[in-house]
């Protein structure tokens, strides 16, 4: 923690180059849980003049020894301030050494070097390497590691870093020793170490330029049974890295860490992933299908990381879309490759709409390559990640998949083994396929969620339908003035029997059949077509073609027509998404009026028509009938109702079950088949109908009876949960004995009782508070754990609008005192958990004021970290 120092923001302009070449690194490893003992040979060469200051970056180090070129330095020789070591006009060639002392065993902020469980391990990005040693802790400086640990051979039997393994040998006093070779250059922040008594997983995979490879999967003993997903995920990325993209792996050997207590996901180090357990470990009766395609994910987005960061990497931090951006569209296409495209690209648009938009509309707001920074640990954001995949999915919607492909090959020609920019990037795309981006470019640059007004005007004498697009990006905190973007709008257009219209814009010789691909480049563009006999109904930004918001007044019989009929999945599942949140606010209006709520009926005939569709992918019809969530719902609103907008919901809800049971519940029946567990995409999709289909059978009179048929005759964890968890939201009495039974069954395994905090956490409605209250007092919940925090109070102040905005404030004094009580031990995380309150200005007065004082109190707190410190300095400007 960095206690009391008032940070001042980083500037992406002031950028300059490291003056040094760092040409050889060994870094000596003495390991102790209490204290480890780092000594860094570093030999540094200028690249241009004679001499100059020396500055490596530091923190929470007990320097020991300081040597320059042989010598010990005395202590006026050389300056430390804050994070920085200066030395005052090194020579040209310096050889510096030093040595210190760290302390793993207290380090709970788990950045650096740090206990989990019983073994040691390091999270170096973005800049935890320099808790570690003394060095330039930046992208841009890259050198090859050699790494010798030696410890106690009993306690400590594992000894790993990145790269191959060079040597080994005993030591006296049950000791022993390893040494790391890693000759690929690299940042600091890519550096791993983990030592410690790991069970091993291996596996073998052979590259298409006949490598082999040896797979390697490290977990504590117990979880040894559950590696074969993460093992057959990882041979899956490697394969289709060659096939799709044609990058091979380049070292002998790829190793996998999981552990508990890990404050991201996972982290791509070069040859030693660290991962989060969550991401590596599941079993049929422990993981559900979503934690199955999680770990996919997961491994693959790390994997791809080899290339996309690894090999050429970032200049500076404001880069870091460079790396995340592209690899997060990788993993999209490689989940998509594996399973079903269309469902995943809903869930990919559903995510971007729930978490990034709304971070494009609070104080946060930051384009993908932010301009300023205080902490860079702020800036892991949905912006950088997920908006960021979506800006390099439309250069490869405009340039095709081999236009795509071209611009990747020329990238790594270019840039291999470098630090590199965002502009390095749109540069090779443009030069390898002789086209201008630098409009394109903008999207780097500029917050905020585009929004389009759609217009449509229709002369039948004529034949012609004309539509005008207007974009608009509305002013953000960080940006007043907003440019017009470059839009790609894929278009098709229906007629009213749902067929789709040959497109022929005016002076055009011939019609197009299928989707059209415009450009937008201007504020605004009109689009006349010719020979369209009847007004027809758009079909808009088709597999979301762009990530704006689309205004267009579709009527109910239209969106009908588009659920019924569209060829493109995305634009059929928005059209219900768009007729079900139409619905939804509408009774919430008629709630604030006092008015009754009741359905028209098109929302219901819409679903009717969807579930009686048998020859849909499962899956698909699952996320057609999901109705938007209300974090969703919220960003529609001036002045968020947060019991309007769950009444309003859960009354949607209902009516569509009572009126829909038999047909449901017909569903439910034939998916409910008893055929026993299976991991196929086929399996996986009729279970997420199944249990889509039990969420609304919850709501009539043979809800609970069929959700504990389904607990008791279920064989794995995505059945369940959806059992229990239905039980739970319901209040029904069979909760507490279904959670008990699975508390029982479960304690002591940190991730399937993650779920059973969650499960509890999210149940709507205010006396909740008191049940994460008691829940923090049982001995599997631990403030120090990261996952237990998101599972429990994540949870509760991100997923549980009810509960957490209980008018009387009391959920707001809670995340306040956590979050106060947090930043003391883990800043990152802390950071994370207190942009639950980042909208507090789009609550009511009586919320707003509520928030308002809870920031004010956080704020104020004496020794708050620059992390915690930056949010809420945003929050309350
Ligand atoms: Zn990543």
């Amino acid at each position: 923690m960095k206690e009391g120092t008032a940070q001042s923001a980083i500037y992406r302009k002031d950028y300059t180059a490291y003056p040094w070449d760092v040409t050889q690194l060994d870094l000596h490893f003495d390991i102790g849980i209490e204290t480890t003992i780092v000594c860094a040979e570093m030999e540094f060469r200028l690249k241009d003049g004679d001499s100059a200051d020396l500055v490596l970056n530091g923190s929470d180090l007990d320097l020991l020894v300081i040597e320059l070129n042989g010598r010990l330095l005395a202590p006026d020789e050389f300056r430390i301030d804050g994070e920085t070591l200066t030395i005052p006009d090194a020579p040209q060639h310096s050889a510096l050494k030093t040595e210190v002392k760290i302390h793993p065993g207290k380090n709970s902020a788990l950045e650096g070097l740090y206990l989990s469980g019983d073994f040691l391990l390091t999270q170096c990005e973005a800049e935890g390497f320099r808790k570690i040693t003394w060095f330039p802790d930046r992208p841009d400086v890259m050198t090859s590691y050699r790494v010798t640990m030696e410890a106690d051979k009993t306690e400590f039997p594992v000894l790993l870093s990145n790269g191959n393994q060079v040597g080994s040998g005993d030591l006296p006093g049950g000791r022993h020793w390893v040494c790391w070779h890693d000759p690929f250059p690299k940042p600091s922040y890519l550096f791993a170490l983990v030592a410690g008594d790991l069970a091993l997983v291996e596996d073998h995979f052979k590259t298409c330029g006949g490598r082999d490879v040896s797979l390697r999967i490290y977990v504590e003993k117990e979880n040894l049974d559950r590696c074969s997903h993460a093992m057959q995920s990882l041979v899956n990325s490697m394969r289709w890295d060659e096939d799709r993209f044609g990058l091979e792996y380049d070292l002998d050997v790829y190793h996998i860490v999981a552990t508990n207590d890990f404050n991201m996901g996972a982290m791509e180090n070069k040859s030693l992933n660290i991962f989060n357990s969550k991401y590596v470990l599941a079993r049929p009766d422990t993981a559900t299908d979503a934690d199955y395609q999680g770990i996919e994910g997961v491994i693959g987005h790390e994997y791809f990381h080899n290339w996309t960061g690894n090999r050429v990497t970032c200049q500076d931090w404001f880069q870091l879309t460079l790396k995340e951006g592209l690899t997060v569209f990788r993993d999209e296409e490689f989940s998509a490759d594996m399973q079903s495209r269309a469902v995943k690209r809903i869930q990919v648009i559903r995510d971007l709409r729930s978490r990034q938009f709304p971070e494009d509309d609070g104080p946060m707001a930051h384009p993908i390559r932010p301009d300023k920074y205080v902490e860079i640990n702020n800036f892991y954001t949905a912006t950088v990640y997920q908006k960021g995949a979506t800006v390099i999915r439309m250069y490869h919607t405009l340039l095709g998949e081999q236009g795509f492909q071209k611009g990747m090959q020329l990238y790594f020609d270019r840039h291999d083994g470098e630090a590199v920019t965002c502009d390095d990037f749109l540069a090779a795309m443009a030069d390898a396929n002789q086209v201008d981006l630098e409009h394109f470019g903008r999207w780097y640059g500029q917050s905020g969620t585009p929004q389009v007004q759609v217009q449509d005007r229709y002369d039948p004498a004529r034949g012609l339908y004309t539509l005008t697009l207007e974009q608009h990006t509305p002013s953000t905190p960080d940006q007043q003035d907003k440019q017009p973007l470059v839009l790609p709008f894929a278009l098709g257009l229906l007629d009213t029997d749902g067929h789709e219209l040959p497109l022929q814009l005016e002076g055009e010789p011939d019609a197009v059949t299928g989707t059209r691909l415009f450009v937008m480049d201007k504020t605004r563009h009109e689009f006349t077509f010719t020979g369209i006999a009847n007004k027809p109904v758009p079909s808009l930004f088709r597999d979301f073609s762009a990530p704006v918001k689309v205004y267009f007044g579709y009527s109910p019989d239209q969106l009908a027509t588009l659920i019924e009929h569209d060829s493109d999945p995305y634009t059929r599942w928005d059209a219900a998404q768009r007729m079900a949140q139409n619905t939804i606010l509408e009774q919430c209006q008629m709630r604030a009026r006092g008015q009754e709520m009741a359905l028209d009926g098109s929302l219901v005939k819409a679903f009717r028509g969807a579930l009686s569709d048998l020859d849909t992918d499962p899956a698909l019809l699952a996320e057609t009938l999901k109705l938007p969530d209300e974090e969703y719902l919220s960003d529609q609103m001036d002045v968020v109702d947060v019991d309007g907008i769950h009444a309003a919901r859960l009354f949607v809800k209902q009516e569509l079950a009572l009126e829909l049971e038999p047909l449901l519940q017909q569903r439910y029946t034939s998916l409910n088949d008893g055929q026993p567990y299976r991991k196929t995409a086929a399996a996986m999709a009729r279970r997420s109908l199944k249990n889509t289909c039990l969420g609304y059978l919850m709501e009539t009179a043979q809800g609970e009876a069929l959700a504990n048929a389904q607990l008791e005759a279920s064989d794995n964890m995505t059945d369940t949960l959806a059992a229990i968890q239905a039980l739970v939201l319901k209040g029904l009495p069979a909760a507490a004995t279904a959670l008990s039974a699975f508390e029982s069954r479960w304690a002591g395994d940190a991730l399937v009782m993650d779920k059973w905090f969650m499960m509890q956490a999210v149940k709507p409605g205010s006396e909740t508070l008191g049940t994460v209250r008691r829940l923090m007092e049982h001995p599997e919940f631990s403030i120090r754990n990261p996952n237990k925090v998101r599972a429990l109070i994540g949870v509760f102040a991100m997923l549980n609008p009810t509960g957490f905005h209980a008018a009387d404030g009391s959920g707001y004094a809670f995340l306040a005192d956590f979050v106060i009580e947090l930043d003391g031990l883990n800043p990152q995380v802390a950071a994370r958990m207190v942009t639950a309150f980042n909208r507090w200005k789009r609550y009511d007065e009586d919320r707003k004021a509520l928030m308002q004082t809870q920031l004010q109190r956080i704020a104020d707190t004496h020794g708050l970290s620059g992390d915690v410190a930056e949010i809420v300095k945003h929050a309350l400007a």
